[in-house]
């Protein structure tokens, strides 16, 4: 049987937003291949009924494997698998690293063709093309496959529908790990999810880059964050997360998240490509940079030259006095 497999990542009886959106759009693309959306979900400890409840995104069987939940090769094992033993044609991902991490490994395992950072997945001719922005988003690439066909989401690339509350059937299977597949250990699992950093959802987004100087150079855009009020959050830039100044939930860009708020506000951002590409359909830009040849420039409605820690005290004085407060 030709079909889709997805795989669905879970953590606290509760499935991640990407791989909820992955299963939505493979049950769509199942529905006009005239074929079937499975998913495979793996875990120490997975009730049938949290495995079954993916039959609310429109997946039509689920395969439960017991196994370390969380890396990426037991999950290549369970997939490659299945597929196999299903005769599976595609396998789709919502993105995020653990979902490059599994479609690559699963891509050499199987000799699939691969296609990552997909940002839209038709039918044509009875199968899958998946469109992959390049060159800076300038263009679209657009990928068929051979054989199988493994497709790698942006994140947050597919819509997550609404679930229906239908449940769908479990069958366990008995998946053979490969010798080093559970070499690797979870020694702690940490989530920096959406509670204090929304950026996606935020109309107002004020993000920080190095220039900030420090960690607690955050603490002057919250404060110019709280003063725009309403539906307004703070993000950054990779090198700032990678510094451990902000939390990976607020990043911005090819590894992060990919926001279009009606105003951003930038400050000791250089404006990198891989930034740029998270931000750019943001409707307002103004960026603030002590260096008038900075990148970023090259694409702010805006553009403020000079040093933050002076500009960005007195915008967030500016606001309060023109909001009464
Ligand atoms: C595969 C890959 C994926 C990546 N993914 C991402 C991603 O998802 N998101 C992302 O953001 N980056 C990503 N990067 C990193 C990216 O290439 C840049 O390194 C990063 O965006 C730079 O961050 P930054 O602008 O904070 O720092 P910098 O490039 O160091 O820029 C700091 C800016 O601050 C200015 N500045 C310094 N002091 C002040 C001051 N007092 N006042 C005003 N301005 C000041 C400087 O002039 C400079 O322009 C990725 C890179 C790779 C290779």
């Amino acid at each position: 049987m030709a079909g889709i497999l997805t795989y669905a990542l879970h953590y606290e009886g509760a499935f991640n937003k990407n791989s909820l959106g992955a299963v939505g759009e493979a049950a769509r693309l199942a529905k006009e291949l005239g074929t079937e959306a499975h998913v495979l979900v793996l875990g120490e400890d997975v009730s049938d009924e949290l495995a079954g409840s993916l039959g609310g995104y429109a997946a039509q069987k689920v395969f439960k494997v017991t196994g370390p939940e969380g890396l990426a090769q037991p999950v290549i094992d369970a997939m490659a698998q299945v597929m196999e033993s299903e005769g599976h044609d595609y396998a789709l991902f919502g993105g995020g690293l653990l979902g490059f991490e599994i479609g690559a490994g699963l891509a050499a395992r199987l000799d699939a063709g691969v296609t990552m950072e997909v940002t839209n997945v038709s039918v044509e001719d009875g199968k899958l093309v998946a469109e992959r922005p390049i060159l800076g988003d300038s263009a679209i690439s657009e990928s068929r496959y051979k054989g199988r066909g493994i497709i790698i989401g942006r994140l947050n690339a597919f819509e997550v529908p609404q679930s229906t509350g239908d449940s769908a059937p479990v069958e366990s299977v008995d998946a053979q790990f490969s010798p080093w597949s559970t070499k690797a250990k979870m020694v702690q699992r940490g989530e920096q999810r959406g509670a204090d950093v929304n950026i996606e959802d935020a109309q107002i987004l004020v993000a920080g880059g190095r220039g900030l100087g420090k960690a607690e150079g955050f603490d002057q855009l919250q404060t110019l964050a709280q003063a725009f009020g309403g539906n307004s959050a703070v993000a950054a830039t990779r090198a700032v997360v990678d510094a451990g100044w902000y939390p990976y939930a607020g990043q911005i860009g090819q590894t992060g998240k990919t926001v279009a708020p009606k105003l951003y506000l930038a400050a000791g951002i250089s404006g990198a490509i891989q930034h740029k590409v998270g931000m750019q359909s943001s409707e307002n830009i103004v960026a603030i940079n002590k260096d008038a040849n900075a990148p970023i420039f090259e694409f702010s409605d805006l553009g403020i030259v000079g040093d933050l820690n002076k500009i960005v005290p007195k915008l967030t004085e500016a606001i309060k006095a023109k909001k009464g407060g």
